[in-house]
């Protein structure tokens, strides 16, 4: 049995945050997505600089580019002034916050009727949300802005033992009500699933959890999934590492689970491609490999593997 390991001793063993400009988003990018009904969408994501999240996930790094206090006025509306000046057209808008937007910390409600204004060309705006924080604001929020309103959610794995020990103080039972409720009122959902969360070590099995919790989010009523590779960086990350209860998972892996789980034809799935070096220790064919599975992300398709004529 493992004990879980708490918030302070997870905040603990942090390295240091990067250094942000509230007035200033952290990142922003133009990119492709599969569209919810065939074809593509071009896709504006911003990357908002925001107030950590209260949760605490033991396999979380989103906190690095967050800020320790509560946001300061006209803050968030200023980032997108300065993304949107500078990004090009497109269908759909995501304004991540690297924690939670219905946050009322992170984004005033006082707020959203200036962000709905300044995004009332697209069609489709994603936000991310714990499950325990989608009630009425999300209504709210649907309520001013033109588009439809696509909430993300981190459902991890369903794993009995393990969901408790990630320190996200969910449950399954929280992540599905939070889904309903938000089908219920017209709002997409996806979820974000993990591939190799600590204490998943064995590939096979790891694999397995991964699958029945994407299969968990669809008959929860989610439109679409993300399978996230667990990495190291965050601090106690490396303590789990070094202790044998995290194992980072290979390339093989991802693109097993990324087939097996585009087989079930529930509904959408991509991988996250952000940063998956860590996954490869063949320089010859990461690169192709990553390409397909990008391909894979847009086409919702199986394409042949790439092969690998290296040593793994
Ligand atoms: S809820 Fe999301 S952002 Fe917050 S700590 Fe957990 S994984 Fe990180
Ligand atoms: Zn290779």
């Amino acid at each position: 049995m493992h004990e879980k390991i708490h918030s302070e001793d997870i905040t603990g063993l942090r390295p240091a945050k990067n250094r942000l400009n509230p007035f200033l988003p952290y990142h922003y990018l133009h990119e492709q997505e599969p569209a919810l009904q065939g074809g593509t969408d071009e896709v504006n994501t911003l990357f908002l600089t925001s107030k950590e999240c209260i949760f605490k996930c033991l396999m979380c790094d989103l906190w690095k580019n967050t800020l320790d206090g509560a946001m300061p006025e006209g803050a968030v509306l200023a980032q997108i002034d300065f993304a949107l000046q500078r990004l090009p057209k497109a269908e759909v808008i995501k304004l991540y916050n690297n924690g939670n937007f219905f946050d009322t910390k992170a984004v005033f409600p006082t707020d959203y009727p200036a962000i709905a204004q300044r995004i009332a060309n697209y069609a489709r705006v994603i936000v991310e949300n714990h499950p325990k924080l989608c009630g009425d604001l999300c209504l709210r929020f649907r309520d001013l802005i033109n588009g439809k309103l696509e909430v993300a959610m981190g459902l991890e794995t369903i794993h009995p033992r393990v969901l408790p020990l990630l320190n996200k103080q969910m449950t399954t039972e929280d992540f599905k009500r939070a889904a309903v409720f938000l089908n219920k009122h017209e709002i997409d959902t996806r979820a974000f699933i993990l591939l190799n969360p600590p204490y998943l070590t064995d590939p096979d099995e790891s694999i397995n959890w991964t699958l029945k919790s994407v299969e968990f989010a669809f008959a929860c009523g989610v439109k679409r999934c993300t399978i996230i590779p667990v990495r190291r960086g965050n601090g106690v990350m490396e303590v789990l590492w070094k202790s044998g209860d995290y194992v980072p998972p290979s390339l093989d892996m991802l693109e097993e689970v990324f087939e097996r789980a585009l087989a079930f034809h529930r509904g959408q799935v991509m991988v996250d491609t952000w940063d998956i070096g860590f996954l490869s220790d063949c320089p010859d064919c990461f690169e192709k490999r990553k390409q397909r599975l990008e391909a894979m992300n847009l086409d919702q398709t199986i394409s042949p593997p790439v092969p690998c004529y290296g040593k793994h």
